[in-house]
């Protein structure tokens, strides 16, 4: 594939966050979601039309974009090999002593791996997801230039992680570049299980028709076959997938899809292994449409992939602070 360079953004400036974020963002959440609602007042009716210009006010989040140092020692910025990348940030490794999210738990689920593509018979292995069997994990997909979705989901968990574990956060991965495939959806979604998460969320980038924009958060549908059972998680998945899609708007002023989910940015899906065998609050988000050149300018800026890990994590800021 045709990759077209890297996009080399400056390193951002750094500033001690933990004091101005917690009171920027208890500021900060009740006017995202005034200007979430004011948005659908607006533009309600489902037409979409990406404007660009909702919620596009500034935050003072200002977040530093550094993978940490023991991600896969291939791993960079946008996952190629060379790429230009910020200084890692070895204190990034360990959750802050202290925070808003002290003793809370998120799992990111980096949606993909960028080594799937070399492993098609492990990856097409049908797993359980309770309704039915699906395949074990896929490829994604990617921009007609080939940045990849995998590539764009392991850079954007990580810009999170470094966001969440400055509020206090224990923050665990999926996978994070240091698996030859997957892992699948059924292990992803234990993976979340397991660690007892306050909070998952599944990083994702869609694959859909050019002129299809935006964003949408999916959330678990009430599933209730085989070893799925989503009943106790529906509710609080669409409250942690409300303010993600609300803070989301704010962060990078994307406008909610324009070609599912009514205009709402917010989808119900039972057909997802990761949702369906989940047993914590969990969401996935399709953080834009990789084959629409306007949606792909911005999948692949760093600055705006800043934007949209700082409008997810404020998100699961805003859900596990109630
Ligand atoms: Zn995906």
């Amino acid at each position: 594939m045709s990759y077209v360079g890297p996009d080399f953004d400056p390193p951002q400036p750094r500033r001690s966050l933990r004091g101005p974020l917690t009171v920027a963002i208890a500021a900060l959440v009740p006017g995202a979601l005034a200007g979430w609602l004011v948005w659908q007042a607006v533009d309600g009716g489902g037409s979409g039309g990406g404007s660009d210009k909702a919620g596009a006010a500034p935050t003072s989040a200002s977040a530093p974009n550094s993978p940490r140092t023991s991600a896969s020692a291939s791993a960079t910025d946008d996952g190629k090999p060379g790429a230009s990348s910020p200084a890692p940030t070895p204190s990034s490794s360990r959750p802050a002593a202290s925070g808003p999210l002290k003793g809370k738990v998120v799992v990111i689920d980096p949606g993909h791996n960028p080594h799937n593509f070399q492993h098609a018979s492990e990856i097409n292995r049908k797993v359980d997801i309770g309704t039915n069997w699906k395949e074990c994990d896929t490829t994604g997909t990617s921009t007609n230039a080939g940045y990849t979705e995998a590539q764009f989901t392991l850079d954007v968990a990580r810009r999170m992680r470094t966001i969440l574990e400055q509020q206090g956060a224990t923050v665990k991965f999926t996978q994070d570049g240091d698996r030859s495939w997957g892992p699948c959806v059924d292990e992803r979604a234990r993976i979340g299980n397991a660690a007892h998460a306050d909070a998952v969320v599944s990083v994702h980038a869609d694959g859909s028709a050019a002129g299809n924009r935006g964003f949408h958060v999916i959330l678990p549908a009430a599933v209730h076959a085989g070893a799925a059972d989503t009943r106790p998680i529906v509710t609080s998945s669409r409250g942690l997938g409300e303010r993600i899609a609300g803070l989301f708007v704010r962060e990078t002023g994307s406008a909610p899809s324009n070609y599912i989910g009514d205009g709402t940015g917010l989808v119900v899906r039972k057909d997802l292994g990761g949702l369906n065998l989940s047993t914590v609050p969990k969401v996935f988000i399709e953080c834009g449409n990789m084959r629409d050149s306007k949606d792909a300018a911005l999948l692949t800026s760093g600055a705006w992939r800043q934007k949209a890990a700082r409008g997810i994590s404020e998100g699961i800021v805003s859900f596990l602070r109630g």
